[in-house]
């Protein structure tokens, strides 16, 4: 099969040959259609995790057809990916923080992934969807809607009525924006580039500043928001969004880059009463959730660009210089 594999740190992706993966017991063999492209991609290329074996196959935003017989479902059957693989039985798996589990081994992480034509994942990570949703659209949901997903749904808690500011708005960020419009939220965003402000307006926010303009939103929620959503990974974007929070906020933080610190007062968190919960992609039971938002159209992830296997390193390349508007997708 032809496959884009990471041989070497900071390296390009090598698009050639490899033999067909098979799958074992309890796996699956997946016909990729389509894989969503994202930040994250760079950290593992450019080595930012210790734990990313080499060779391996990048992509864990899958979706595809599924093309070994499986228990339930037949084969054909369009199936996303989910990304995790929980042991189940370990106290974090006990819990339902399948993403905290020591043992997973996390598809184009630890494992092979989808940019090839063909992965193998375990079984009881398929999350089947209906002939109405595009594969692309299924594949972008398994991080870039399941973690604002977890984050906004789960770990803040959003309830109707209050005001969320999403820090950040490329493609958690504007999944975040929706998510938290389909909670009821009045929704804000900040980001640095106008047109990914544009963009969050677009999909539901009701406006959308530059950081150094975060007046503006603090103005617009009143006493301060009640929730952040810190998707950039940045300091100046977790700095932006803790000014806009009001006493007793909760600010959730889905973006991050490895030896990153924030530098937060611990005045305003203590005496501000600032709740700060990390949140971590999600559970099989928050991407299946997840997945059925963006089906019944909740949620639409937004698509720049589609490439084929052959431009990968391309599409790589337009995330690093900035230049995505939501999500750019590779389709094997
Ligand atoms: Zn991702
Ligand atoms: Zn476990």
């Amino acid at each position: 099969m032809r496959a884009a594999v990471l041989r070497r740190f900071g390296a390009p992706l090598e698009v050639g040959e490899l033999p067909d993966p098979t799958p074992g017991p309890g796996e699956a063999l997946v016909r990729v259609r389509a894989v969503g492209i994202c930040g994250t991609d760079l950290k593992i290329t450019s080595g930012a995790f210790s734990t990313t074996p080499l060779p391996i196959v990048p992509g864990h935003e899958v979706a595809g057809e599924l093309a070994s017989p499986v228990e339930g479902m037949a084969p054909g059957q369009r199936v996303a990916c989910y990304v995790y693989d929980p042991c189940g039985t370990c106290l974090w798996c006990r819990l339902g923080q399948d993403t905290l589990c020591p043992a997973s081994r996390r598809i184009g992480f630890d494992r092979d992934g989808g940019l090839a034509e063909y992965v193998v994942v375990p079984a009881r990570n398929l999350l089947p969807f209906g002939e109405g949703l595009p594969f692309e659209l299924a594949g972008v949901a398994m991080d870039a809607v399941t973690a604002p997903w977890r984050a906004l749904v789960r770990r803040a808690a959003v309830r109707a009525g209050e005001t969320v500011v999403v820090g950040g708005a490329g493609g958690l960020g504007l999944s975040g924006v929706q998510i938290a419009r389909s909670l009821g939220a009045r929704v804000a965003a900040i980001d640095p580039v106008a047109s990914h402000r544009d963009l969050a307006v677009e999909v539901g926010a009701e406006l959308a500043v530059a950081p150094d303009d975060v007046d503006r939103v603090r103005a617009w929620a009143g006493e301060g928001a009640d929730v952040g959503f810190e998707a950039s990974g940045s300091r100046e974007g977790f700095l932006a969004v803790l000014a806009t929070l009001r006493p007793g906020g909760r600010l959730v933080c889905c973006g991050y880059r490895p030896g990153l610190e924030y530098g937060l007062d611990s005045a305003r968190l203590v005496l501000g009463e600032i709740t700060l919960p990390g949140s971590r992609n999600g559970s099989r039971e928050d991407a299946r959730a997840a997945l059925r938002a963006v089906e019944e159209g909740k949620v639409r992830p937004r698509v720049m660009e589609r490439l084929p296997l052959a431009e990968v390193n391309r599409a790589l390349e337009l995330l690093r210089a900035g230049d995505v508007r939501g999500r750019v997708v590779v389709c094997p």
